[in-house]
């Protein structure tokens, strides 16, 4: 027992997963590195933001909103209207779609529902940090899939789809899968997703998280909508932090059978979404040209920075997201440090288990220069 349980004897009936949790590190704010350094000019690229902001309509009716609407009230608790556009959007009745603080919000859900003492969750290594939170939190076991090894000739650290098939077994209730996944980029082809979907029994719940999803080249983007037909076992997860902007609001969702909706909506706090997150995600899913907008950044300078990563011969990881996951071929600590000297935030990945490796966010033309420039520095 840790020192905490003994001086607080209450503490120790907190559940045993949740004892053992290492809290999740969301890194340096801009702020505080700004005040520590002197400097008013920090970039921050290490949580994968939209570095245009949300659009501009989304401005505008939240400055609205602020001045229209009695915030004494609560929010709209079923989210009819949002809802409403996104069934729309993916032409998807809306007793399909659960709404979320955030997509965390119902990964969080899932766990709630279906994961505890004797089941288990199955994830690849390496890949999103809230899988294990979430898993162990409700005390349930881990299902590690080893990731594809960096030898490998397309995918290096990638999902292993045959390796989760592999490792299946009976307590396995929830499978996570991530598409572009998040720390390293990888991606799978759809044909490698559907295989594995006709494959998992269909009592096992397969999430698809798609946070990364409008950044897929078009060629490599599933039809999801049509699986969800076709798997009623499947959920996809879907996010307004990432191409749409609005991180700082919270606001994602999922698509399921409604059967499943009904379970996620009876855990979900009544009023989970704000009315700005509500009315804020509605306007942003109207605005597809500035999602446009942003993947037609990130393309153009998503490749600018790979060709300057693999031109001072450090390893860059295929990736098909909003960030660029480099290895140094040795600890990235010190590297992070003397970047975070320079105004120069990104995201360490040692607690993904990759101590050599930084995760960079592509920014404006201008950050991302700030950053090269930086790490030219380092390294000469
Ligand atoms: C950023 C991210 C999310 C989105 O989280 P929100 O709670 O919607 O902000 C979900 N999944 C992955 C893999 C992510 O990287």
């Amino acid at each position: 027992m840790n020192t905490m349980t003994t001086e607080q004897p209450y503490l120790k009936h907190a559940i045993p997963g949740v004892l053992g949790l290492e809290p999740y590190s969301p890194g340096m704010p801009i702020d505080e590195l700004q005040r520590r350094l002197g400097i008013a000019n920090a970039v921050k690229l290490a949580s994968n933001e939209n570095p245009l902001g949300p659009s501009p309509k989304v401005k505008a009716a939240l400055a609205a909103l602020i001045n229209d609407t009695d915030v004494s009230r609560y929010p709209d608790g079923a989210g009819f209207k949002l809802k409403k556009k996104i069934a729309e959007f993916h032409g998807i009745e809306p007793e399909r779609i659960t709404l979320g603080n955030g997509s965390n919000d119902i990964i969080e859900f899932i766990a709630r529902v279906f994961l505890g003492p004797g089941r288990a969750a199955m994830y690849s290594a390496h890949a999103f940090a809230v899988y294990p939170i979430v898993t162990q939190a409700q005390d349930a076991a881990s299902v590690i899939v080893p990731a594809l090894p960096e030898s490998h000739p397309e995918m290096p650290y990638g999902h292993d789809l045959e390796g989760f098939a592999k490792l299946l077994r009976d307590d396995v209730t929830v499978v996570f899968l991530v598409n572009p996944n998040n720390p390293t980029g990888t991606w799978m082809r759809p044909d490698q997703i559907e295989a594995f979907l006709k494959h998992v029994p269909s009592h096992t719940l397969v999430v698809l998280d798609e946070a990364y999803q409008e950044y897929l080249d078009p060629s490599l983007r599933p039809d999801s909508r049509v699986w969800l037909d076709r798997f009623p076992n499947l959920i996809v997860t879907r996010t307004f932090s990432k191409t749409y902007g609005l991180a700082g609001l919270r606001a994602g969702y999922s698509l399921s059978h409604r059967a499943l909706a009904d379970l996620l909506n009876r855990v979900r706090q009544p009023f989970n979404l704000n009315s700005f997150a509500l009315l804020a995600a509605e306007v942003a899913l109207g605005d597809q040209d500035h999602v446009r907008r942003a993947v037609e950044l990130n393309t153009t300078e998503s490749s600018r920075l790979r060709r300057e990563l693999k031109a001072l011969s450090l390893t860059v990881l295929p990736s098909q997201a909003n960030f660029v996951t480099v290895g140094f071929g040795r600890d990235s600590a010190p590297v992070h440090r003397a970047l975070l000297e320079r105004g120069v935030i990104v995201r360490p990945m040692a607690s993904y288990q990759m101590p050599q490796f930084l995760r960079v966010s592509v920014g404006t033309e201008a950050e991302n220069s700030r950053f090269l420039d930086a790490l030219k520095d380092i390294l000469k």
